[in-house]
């Protein structure tokens, strides 16, 4: 197989696109894409300061070097989530990949909260994705940050969509855009710069740079079923996911937001999710 731009050796053969490409000309074609997603849909504003919310893994990572790549100005954040050996290899990776981009690297731990997840009976993703939301939105408040970018790819959008629609939850729609406005002044934006591109063209990204990256899943990670059947349409489909989150428009929905009586961050009740988590910790005999 050879590279349809320059005839030397293809190393991917990106179906969703018809197209075959050598690395070098694969590196040039994914930057092309993440920045067109990010001019096309105004993921990132001229005076941004950009937080990139890094786990270790390979989406994360290739949106590091790729910013990097692009010219743009931000630091990393790591959280680390005390999930032992798994946490201290992604957070070697994670040291690793800052030095190797030269982008200043910030790391906040669970335990500073008072939370070891590892200690909760079920749920522990979800209480998990709690604490993940509430500290990158506090530290990239706290620290003038305008906006925190993630690295959800297309299968995270595809795959979430189907599952809040499938239990009937439609007005999740609205998390699915690639950027996402504060509503609340306690609020910092969101970006998801690698929303059309797929995970696979994300790891052939970081195999090629040579990012470190870490392999293993966290230990508690579920059954991702609704990402298994992404996969399988994509099989038959090439190009599905990009097609169907390109499609996804929405407007705003208006939920009734306040603040926190305890720690006055955003919440949907009296007291939010974060310090009721932190509550069940203070009131659990350990
Ligand atoms: Fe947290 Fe692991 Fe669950 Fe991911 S899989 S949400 S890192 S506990
Ligand atoms: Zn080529």
């Amino acid at each position: 197989m050879k590279c349809r731009k320059c005839g030397k050796k293809a190393v991917a053969n990106l179906r969703a696109y018809r197209l075959s490409l050598c690395s070098d000309c694969f590196v040039e074609f994914y930057r092309k894409l993440v920045r067109r997603s990010i001019e096309k849909y105004g993921i990132f504003k001229n005076n941004d300061r950009i937080l990139a919310a890094i786990s270790g893994g390979k989406d994360s990572a290739a949106m590091a070097s790729v910013l990097k790549e692009l010219g743009y100005d931000f630091e990393m954040l790591y959280i680390d989530l005390g999930i032992g050996n798994y946490s201290a290899d992604s957070r070697e990776k994670v040291e690793k990949l800052s030095e190797m981009l030269g982008v200043r690297l910030n790391i906040v731990s669970l335990s500073d909260y008072g939370i070891d997840i590892t200690k909760l009976r079920g749920r522990i993703c979800s209480a998990c994705g709690t604490a993940k939301r509430y500290i990158m939105n506090r530290f990239a408040r706290e620290n003038n940050f305008t906006v925190v970018a993630t690295g959800h790819t297309a299968e995270d959008l595809v795959s979430f969509y189907l599952k809040n629609i499938s239990g009937g939850q439609k007005d999740y729609a609205e998390k699915l855009l690639p950027r996402i406005e504060p509503f609340d002044e306690k609020l910092v934006a969101r970006a998801k710069p690698l929303f059309e591109v797929s995970e696979k063209e994300n790891m052939l990204y970081a195999i090629i740079r040579k990012l470190p990256i870490k392999m293993e899943e966290c230990p508690y990670a579920p059954r991702q079923e609704w990402k298994e059947i992404v996969y399988e349409i994509e099989l038959k489909k090439p190009g599905f996911a990009k097609n169907f989150v390109r499609g996804l428009v929405s407007g705003q929905r208006n939920l009734n937001f306040r603040h926190c009586s305890i720690c006055g961050e955003v919440s949907l009740g009296e007291i939010c999710s974060f310090c009721r988590l932190r509550k069940r910790f203070s009131e659990m005999k350990l």
